[in-house]
């Protein structure tokens, strides 16, 4: 694959980078990081600069580098061999939110996720001097124990919760956070804590199959995750109940995986890799008409089996990824039943990244929203603007993320919406730790906990 074509006319567009440390061509190393791009995909970049308006960073910083445009031109003069993968230039990678507003912005068709997620697993697979010591310890601890150790298993998650939640049923947490007692903690882990939403009732586990209501209309096979099944297992029973009231068969695999996500975003593409093996087998054991996700993250990542990995098992994680459909995608396809129980409340809807520019998934929650009774739905401003949770990037990018959830927050209260939905875990758990922080009581949900409720109030 040829990695150091002549000069195009884009070249001369480019916008005004400053001087790398090292902009010299190079020969081009075993190691480089845009190895196993293709290449033609940097070329799809004509530098107009129509997305940067559209990218959180750029919106924030200002600076050219931490936009789509500079994000790509950076990535592509490393794979030239024109730019050292200094620390400079990684972390102007790191920033990156992978929320894909770019794509959703650019008129040119730049996949920019097939760039920058590849790009940086092989930057973390071949760490190279850009990372200092310090920097590769930090992330090896919180990466190892927490992130790759803890959060893709619900059992082992609950138990490191479990003290937790003690604590905050006893109004310890409260006050160990009005002490600052908090702080004594390491920086990502004390984000960790603040995040966890107030505890709610149990729920049980939801049984491996649940029946259709009336004439059965489709099978489908529900994805529960990780975190989503730790701190949102009542939207999965949402979710369930509305697909039966929708007429679907609901199964449950029993054998089913977290969906990769939290390695493949922080580099690590073998485990995630075999998550994504094992939730193809789980699943095609269920032999269901489609694969419903109610996480968008999870949802994203899902429908991106099929490309990240180019094996032997390539085909069967392309048509795993075929069936993948967003609940709300779902109800619109199949042809809604909506549910008839009042509920006078005035909502806003907030875009997952992860749905909206990943999946293309924009009209359907809204459509499915307004035909609850008595519902008023509100436009958010910059609605499409990414929260900052964005997976993982609240507990290892907190400043980026703190500025994006409050001036989300701020766009929130403008609507005078007593209710915020939005159809992914990572941003219910952003906003409604960005409402704990502003001592705002709002109440926030998933957009199928509000069909649910509609459906249950009929009775
Ligand atoms: S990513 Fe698209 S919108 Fe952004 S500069 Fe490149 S071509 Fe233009
Ligand atoms: S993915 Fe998001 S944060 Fe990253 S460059 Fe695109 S718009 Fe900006």
């Amino acid at each position: 694959m040829p990695h150091s074509p002549p000069p195009t006319d884009h070249e001369a567009q480019q916008p005004p980078f400053p001087a790398s440390s090292d902009a010299t061509p190079r020969p081009i190393e075993t190691q480089n990081p845009g190895a196993n791009i293709q290449y033609q995909l940097f070329l799809d970049c004509v530098h107009c600069g129509l997305c940067t308006a559209s990218c959180p960073t750029y919106v924030e910083l200002g600076d050219e580098n931490d936009s789509p445009r500079g994000r790509i031109y950076l990535m592509r003069a490393v794979t030239d061999g024109r730019l050292a993968l200094n620390r400079e230039v990684r972390r102007h990678l790191e920033l990156c939110l992978d929320c894909r507003a770019c794509e959703t912005a650019c008129p040119s068709g730049v996949q920019y996720g097939k760039l920058i997620e590849p790009f940086r697993v092989a930057m973390e697979q071949h760490a190279g001097d850009g990372a200092s010591a310090a920097d590769r310890k930090t992330n090896d601890w919180f990466h190892r124990w927490i992130l790759f150790g803890v959060f893709p298993y619900p059992g082992r998650m609950r138990k490191l919760l479990w003290p937790a939640r003690v604590a905050q049923r006893l109004g310890l947490m409260r006050l160990a956070e009005s002490l600052r007692l908090t702080r004594l903690l390491p920086r990502r882990l004390q984000q960790l804590v603040t995040m966890l939403p107030p505890p709610r009732k149990a729920e049980a586990p939801l049984p491996e199959t649940l029946p259709a209501k009336g004439p059965r209309r489709a099978k489908v096979a529900l994805f529960t995750g990780c975190v989503g099944d730790v701190m949102f297992r009542h939207a999965h029973w949402a979710t369930a109940r509305v697909l039966q009231e929708n007429g679907c068969e609901v199964v449950i695999p029993r054998d089913q995986a977290c969906c990769g996500a939290i390695h493949f975003h922080a580099g690590s593409s073998e485990p995630a890799q075999m998550l994504a093996d094992a939730n193809v087998a789980a699943f095609a054991a269920a032999d269901c008409d489609a694969v419903i996700v109610n996480v968008a993250g999870c949802g994203s990542m899902l429908k991106d089996y099929g490309h990240h990995w180019d094996d032997a098992r390539t085909a069967a994680r392309e048509s795993f990824a075929h069936k993948v459909r967003d609940i709300n995608e779902f109800l619109d396809e199949l042809g809604f039943i909506p549910p008839r129980g009042e509920l006078p409340l005035k909502v806003t809807y907030h875009d997952a990244c992860h749905l909206v520019h990943a999946q293309k998934v924009r009209e359907a929650p809204r459509k499915l929203l307004r035909q609850i009774p008595g519902l008023q739905l509100v436009d958010l401003p910059e609605s499409e603007l990414c929260c900052g949770a964005a997976g993982t990037y609240n507990l290892t990018e907190p400043e980026m993320s703190a500025r994006l959830s409050q001036r989300k927050f701020n766009n929130i209260l403008k609507t005078g919406a007593n209710v915020v939905a939005t159809a992914n875990a990572g941003c219910l758990l952003q906003i409604m730790r960005e409402a704990r922080l502003q001592n705002e009581k709002l109440e926030i949900v998933h957009p199928v906990e509000l069909l649910d409720r509609s459906y249950q109030a009929k009775a």
